[in-house]
């Protein structure tokens, strides 16, 4: 529904634009006069934190070293959420995001601060603070888990009580690219988990499983970030297959603002976590956020059809199932996805995450037989192919 509000907002928004696109304005906002104000993105409740957060964040998995512009650019706007990892771009995330700090230490109490670590997590949230210059983070995750067993351990239970009474963290949780309704259900059961960050896009939100974890996760008043909203590969439709966004662009966005704000119009999401690799990807993201229009019926029916059509390019994170199907030999999942950030992202370095496999899964890649997996495969990927694909890639 358009609101007065909502199209007084929109109105505004193409006035400032001058009515030329949504990206003109996120280029002249660094420009702007000291007396205007650059408008601000939405805020929403961050579970049972009571913590407001912007509803696109800036996803930061890349070197921001070089990145003060499209960090400016975010505080500007209001994007609050910033998200990285220890392990991103080989610590040059966080690190950036401490020298921006450092530069700029009037901005660090206004930014909801998220990192994520694996293995010791003491020495490993300790490393986050020491590169990006700041006493605390405002939420945790453990980094990338298939299973809620991953979490459900006395030791991580005791590790975030203990980095929430030293005041290192605020708040506690997981993000997870796999198996993610499961793990969200699992946490949702524990009572000590504050926020989790998932795979969730145009493809995934239709999924039972995943509806009845996103009820499950608001009742036990967890905040859910979305992450990969894209919901796969970009740039590879057939002609036909990019003909069913159509009423995307009649409708005044390109075909990676509507499935952002299909994502931001489910209220169970509190945000949106969406890569700004570059001011192109940040004027994006943070313009749809700023248009209040609503996507509307075609434009939705317009992306649930592109979904199907487009179902066997899309790695869904079932990994208990092709996995299964090679006896672990090789994380079929985790490649699919150094396959897409290599397509998807220039600016990340797919082959040095691939090189973080071990040695032995990366020589099994094309030495396996991958027909069972490819049957279990509710995609109907030709995983072979894709792994033939990565081999000559990323290796
Ligand atoms: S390759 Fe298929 S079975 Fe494996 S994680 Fe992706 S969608 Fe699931």
């Amino acid at each position: 529904m358009n609101t007065p509000s909502a199209q007084f907002s929109r109105r505004q928004f193409l006035q400032t634009t001058g009515a030329v696109g949504v990206g003109s304005l996120l280029f002249r906002s660094p420009l702007l006069a000291a007396d205007e104000t650059p408008p601000k993105v939405a805020k929403k409740k961050f579970g049972r934190t009571g913590v407001e957060v912007s509803h696109v964040g800036a996803g930061l998995m890349f070197d921001t070293r070089n990145a003060e512009v499209i960090l400016r650019t975010a505080h500007n706007h209001g994007v609050n959420y910033w998200d990285t990892a220890a392990g991103y771009e080989r610590m040059g995330s966080e690190t950036g995001i401490g020298t921006f700090f450092e530069k700029n230490p009037e901005v660090r109490k206004d930014i909801f601060l998220v990192t994520k670590g694996r293995g010791d997590l003491a020495k490993s949230l300790d490393g986050s603070l020491s590169r990006m210059k700041t006493d605390h983070v405002d939420l945790f995750f453990v980094h990338g888990i298939d299973n809620i067993s991953a979490v459900d351990r006395p030791e991580v239970k005791a590790f975030a009580e203990k980095a929430k009474q030293d005041g290192k963290i605020k708040f506690f949780g997981f993000s997870s690219h796999n198996n993610m309704a499961a793990c969200l259900s699992g946490g949702a059961k524990l009572g000590w988990i504050d926020g989790a960050m998932i795979t969730y896009n145009y493809r995934e939100m239709h999924k039972p499983e995943m509806k009845a974890a996103l009820d499950a996760c608001e009742q036990a008043g967890i905040g859910v970030t979305a992450m990969k909203t894209l919901g796969g590969r970009s740039g590879s439709d057939t002609p036909e297959q990019a003909a069913l966004l159509a009423p995307i662009s009649a409708r005044g966005f390109t075909p990676a603002q509507a499935k952002l704000k299909a994502v931001l119009e489910n209220p169970q999401i509190a945000v949106a976590c969406v890569q700004m690799p570059n001011m192109k990807f940040c004027r994006e993201n943070i313009a749809a956020a700023l248009d209040r229009k609503e996507l509307g019926s075609l434009a939705r029916a317009a992306l649930d059809c592109h979904a199907q059509a487009t179902a066997d390019r899309y790695c869904g994170g079932c990994n208990h199932l092709c996995g299964a199907a090679v006896a672990g030999a090789v994380p079929v999942r985790d490649v699919m996805r150094h396959l897409l950030y290599y397509h998807n992202y220039a600016e990340l370095d797919a082959r040095a995450m691939f090189a973080e496999l071990p040695a032995s899964q990366r020589a099994q890649l094309t030495q396996i037989d991958y027909e069972a997996a490819e049957r279990v495969c509710p995609h109907r990927l030709p995983i072979a192919q894709l792994m033939r694909e990565a081999s000559a890639l990323l290796a």
